[in-house]
């Protein structure tokens, strides 16, 4: 199976980059893209030596072919956004993993949809954005869609390999969630978080963007917005709940009362393992569970005055379309202040609910175009708001 990574340089790029590595006979590399990091970029060339190499930024793309020069490389260097859905939809590649951070995903990924390939998410807010187009899109394109996102991917191997028995099957999804950083912290001190505590996750080792994503609760918020989209599932059949042990990645209760969940170390290697070889199966690479040395496995309801951020996926999913965009480009744009510094670690919730109340979405805004233009009035509203009101 030839595969195009995007997002290589990344978490779950990287993560992805080392199971591969461990089936050289199974998967080759068709293409690597990344935003930044060419040292990086440029390392994983050489290693997996694959027919092309993007970068969207035409200057370090140009940075890039110089360094593979002069290391001998046979990749080929592409610059510009355009060759990102090059490399996806080329014929040559038969799987892609969607692993850019935030909405900059979506194109591509959907791309992969429309090229009918199969496509292995990580990029969560691709579906937050544009959840029912994404969804027609990898019907029409009979693409293949695997989650990759932890909870999903145990959601969905709970769940029966017919998709079209899941409707039966479900009668909750219940999602777990760490509770972060700060589940334990007196909410009183968290106007004083510094990026680096919020990006110190008690489990987990990610990108900046989704540390504070969890930190916040906002990762669960948009993960119960992926999950409704994946299994078609309405908003008030899915529920969240603290887990701090991170063992039991998320469950399924069906209609009978039976309750079915994945277990496993917190390891991304795990379910980007799955992903690729579903309805086989490969090794990952991750530690095994010992059961002996287990001290518990716990259970507690999310605190929504803890984390304001939680409730506001069902609040969007149960407005009109647009909405959960506009949500994402908030949370975006706020996350980014506040690891520049520029906005406290309180106020992102502060300025996701602003953003929500006052860019308002027609019940007509359905296609990309519309939640673009979405997208951009959300982030121009967050800006203007962080100004008057970041950082202290
Ligand atoms: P990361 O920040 O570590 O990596 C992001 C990758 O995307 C990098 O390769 C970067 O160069 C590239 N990128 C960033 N902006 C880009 C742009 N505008 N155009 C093209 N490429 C761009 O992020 P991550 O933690 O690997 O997360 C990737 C995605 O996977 C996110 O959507 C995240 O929510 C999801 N996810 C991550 C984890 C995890 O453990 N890290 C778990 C579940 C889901
Ligand atoms: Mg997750």
């Amino acid at each position: 199976m030839r595969i195009t990574v995007l997002g290589s340089t990344g978490s779950i790029g990287r993560n992805t980059l080392n199971v591969l590595s461990q089936h050289p006979e199974r998967y080759e590399v068709f293409a690597l893209t990344a935003a930044s990091q060419v040292d990086l970029l440029a390392e994983q060339c050489i290693q997996f030596k694959p027919r092309y190499a993007v970068m969207p930024d035409e200057a370090a793309a140009a940075r890039l072919r110089v360094l593979l020069q002069t290391k001998g490389s046979t990749t080929e260097v592409l610059g510009g956004a355009h060759a990102l859905e090059e490399v996806t939809c080329a014929p040559e590649a038969d799987a892609v993993m969607a692993a850019i951070v935030g909405a900059a995903g979506l194109k591509p990924a959907l791309a992969a949809a429309a090229a009918g390939k199969r496509l292995l998410l990580a990029n969560k807010e691709a579906l937050v954005v544009a959840g029912a187009l994404f969804m027609r899109t990898v019907e029409q394109g009979k693409a293949g869609l695997f989650p990759v996102d932890s909870e999903h991917s145990a959601v969905f191997q709970c769940l029966p390999q017919d998709r079209q028995k899941w409707g039966q099957v479900i009668e909750k999804i219940i999602l777990t969630a760490s509770g972060g950083p700060f589940r334990t912290r007196d909410p009183a001190t968290l106007s004083s978080v510094t990026p680096e505590e919020a990006c110190a996750h008690p489990n987990w080792r990610m990108g900046r963007k989704i540390s504070v994503d969890s930190a916040t609760m906002m990762n669960k918020a948009l993960e119960v917005i992926e999950a409704r989209w994946l299994f078609d599932t309405q908003p008030e059949r899915i529920e969240a709940v603290i887990h701090p042990q991170s063992v039991v990645h998320s469950m399924v209760q069906c209609v009978d009362g039976s309750v079915m969940a994945q277990m496993g170390v917190p390891d991304m290697r795990v379910p980007i393992a799955v992903s690729l070889a579903w309805p086989e199966r490969v090794e990952s690479g991750a530690q095994r569970l010992d059961f002996t040395h287990l001290s518990a496995l716990t259970f507690e309801a999310a605190d929504n005055k803890r984390f304001p951020c939680l409730p506001l996926a069902w609040q969007a999913l149960t407005a009109p379309e647009g909405t959960t965009a506009v949500l994402n480009a908030a949370n975006e744009v706020a996350v980014e202040a506040f690891l520049h510094k520029q906005l406290r670690f309180d106020q992102i919730y502060h300025v996701v609910s602003e953003v929500l109340e006052h860019v308002t979405c027609s019940a007509a805004a359905k296609t990309l175009d519309d939640l673009f233009d979405l997208d951009m009035q959300a982030r121009n509203g967050a800006l203007s708001l962080i100004q008057r009101i970041g950082p202290l």
